[in-house]
């Protein structure tokens, strides 16, 4: 099997899934049970909270646990709007983001929230002039995605907050950060929030993290009973959160090298497919290596795909949240209908080797000699 589809999920590590199983058979207790157990689970999940702040350089007050990344995002949003509603009602998010984000703001529309799409330059950065000029007194947050999914395009975050704070002090910065960590180093105080999601980093399905600065203030999206964990309440999942401590700092070592190394068999697979005459492919300058996004334009992703399979090698098409639709991002970037309505992902690991990569490149070229002559879109 080659599996070049690492943006969509990864693998869990080997390690990561030992100190799962271990954490799931040792503690037992529920983390808010006032006994023994309860406290020595409770005990590791601050031992690995702790941990998890050290490597993102935050606080673990500043740590709130939820689901996955599409649960982030919605507290940050949700839980921003609601808390600064008598504030202002208007936020402004990029047009790069996870389909999440757009869902989440269509529902904020539902409450009178009103949403502005700020314009990409050519390259695909945000266009600070527009950014600038959209930014006013009732605009309570800003949303960018650090690293979008599909085309790898990587946003200034430094730039946009010295821009939104310029421009109006209270306005907060949340950024979807599901794509970065593991790839790009961060820096947090770039943002007031952020999003992350731990499948995406050798970790288990199931725990993303978002992370919220100390000052912000935001409304409970979910209600219970733990006045402890009010953003999240519930029993907290002990081995996820060991897991993903675990995870977090495993994917986040060696990154200059393993990105060295990414680098290489990206500049191998485009340097192959610039060759064919109807590919497109789909970078700007300020794409990360990890991810390449290419449009085939006289073939249908699903069926390239499944040929693909008959190989077993794994790719993505737009994202695997929205298979099937158009790429709104290849869309944003090129404005070209056909383009993104064709686009294939291949999404690059540390542990992708270069034979894999050989082996991809022999396949394409049959799979796709074969079908380009059969099929038109
Ligand atoms: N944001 C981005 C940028 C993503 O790539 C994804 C996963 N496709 C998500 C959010 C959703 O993450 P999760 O599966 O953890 O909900």
């Amino acid at each position: 099997m080659i599996y070049l589809d690492y943006s969509s999920t990864t693998p869990i590590s080997y390690d990561v899934l030992e100190s799962f199983n271990k954490v799931s058979k040792e503690y037992i207790g529920n983390p808010n049970s006032l006994h023994n157990l309860g406290i020595k689970a409770k005990d590791l999940i601050d031992t690995a909270t702790n941990q998890i702040g050290e490597l993102l350089n935050i606080s673990p007050q500043e740590i709130i646990y939820t689901s996955g990344a599409t649960e982030a995002n919605n507290l940050a949003l949700i839980g921003v709007a609601l808390a600064n509603q008598k504030k202002g009602k208007h936020i402004i998010v990029s047009k790069l983001e996870h389909p999440s984000i757009y869902k989440i703001c269509e529902y904020l529309e539902t409450l009178d929230f009103k949403i502005s799409y700020v314009d990409l330059t050519e390259d695909g950065l945000v266009d600070f002039d527009d950014l600038k000029k959209k930014i006013k007194s009732d605009t309570i947050l800003v949303s960018i995605c650090a690293v979008n999914s599909e085309t790898g395009v990587r946003q200034p975050l430094k730039m946009i907050r010295q821009i939104v704070k310029k421009e109006n002090k209270s306005c907060l910065i949340h950024s979807d950060m599901t794509q970065s960590l593991g790839k790009i180093s961060l820096n947090l105080k770039d943002v007031d929030l952020a999003s992350f999601s731990i499948h995406k980093v050798y970790g288990p399905k199931g725990i993303g993290i978002l992370y919220k600065n100390e000052n912000v203030k935001i409304i409970p999206i979910i209600h219970g009973s733990s006045k402890k964990n009010e953003l999240h309440p519930g029993t907290p999942a002990t081995p996820l959160i060991a897991a993903a401590s675990k995870a977090i700092r495993l994917a986040t070592q060696d990154l200059d090298r393993r990105e060295t190394f990414i680098k290489r068999l990206n500049e191998k697979i485009i340097k192959e497919l610039s060759n064919y005459k109807d590919i497109k492919i789909n970078k700007t300058k300020y794409s990360i290596p990890h991810i390449i996004n290419i449009s085939l334009m006289n073939i249908k992703p699903e069926t390239f795909i499944h040929a693909m399979e008959e190989y077993e090698i794994y790719l993505g098409t737009n994202t695997a949240c929205s298979s099937g639709e158009l790429s709104a991002s290849v869309m944003a970037i090129y404005n070209d209908k056909k383009r993104a309505s064709t686009t294939i992902r291949i999404s690059l690991s540390y542990l992708t080797t270069t034979d894999e990569i050989n082996q991809f490149l022999t396949h394409f070229k049959t799979v796709y000699n074969k079908l380009n002559t059969l099929i038109a879109v």
